[in-house]
């Protein structure tokens, strides 16, 4: 095994969290579909679909140096939500808490001078500065239309989601 338990320990952890941000950005798009927020909806189930991806990497990357690999319960997502703002608000929170946690990864990793796995976490490291950024944008957007001009907000966010 090429990583300490406490390494893989945190991966393992770390698998859990993309899990779960999978699972409540599925519940906040399951939210988004019941307030006729149809393009908002899809972006969130994008990006579970890459919270997921994100998992799997994690997942594949403990079995190349051979780690092991424990599942952990993915905890219930939160459901309700009062506004469209305050679900984009928690999904930035979300991010953030995100960031630190691996923040918090790369320091075991530099700490035990593992840089293979230095290495790995930095793709996440970058990948947290882009989702933030993403965010927090759509957050903005949400903002300026203060509830009222969410028609807006839906036709910017089908731009976003439209290929390149
Ligand atoms: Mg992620």
């Amino acid at each position: 095994m090429m990583i300490s338990e406490a390494m893989n320990k945190g991966l393992n952890d770390q698998i859990t969290n993309e899990l779960f941000a999978a699972h409540t950005y599925l519940a906040m798009a399951c939210k988004l579909d019941t307030m006729g927020l149809a393009q908002m909806s899809k972006w969130f189930r994008h990006h579970a679909a890459e919270e997921h991806s994100h998992g799997m990497k994690i997942v594949d990357y403990i079995s190349s140096v051979g780690g092991a690999v424990t599942l952990d319960a993915i905890p219930k997502p939160e459901g309700e939500y009062a506004s469209l703002e305050a679900i984009v608000q928690s999904a930035l929170e979300h991010e953030l808490y995100v960031t630190k946690r691996i923040n918090d990864l790369m320091a075991v990793a530099e700490e035990q001078k593992d840089y293979a796995t230095r290495g790995f976490l930095q793709w996440f490291v970058d990948e947290q500065v882009e989702e933030v950024a993403i965010v927090s944008e759509v957050l903005n957007l949400v903002k300026m239309a203060e509830g009222r001009n969410l028609l807006h907000v839906e036709s910017r966010v089908a731009k976003m989601l439209a290929p390149k």
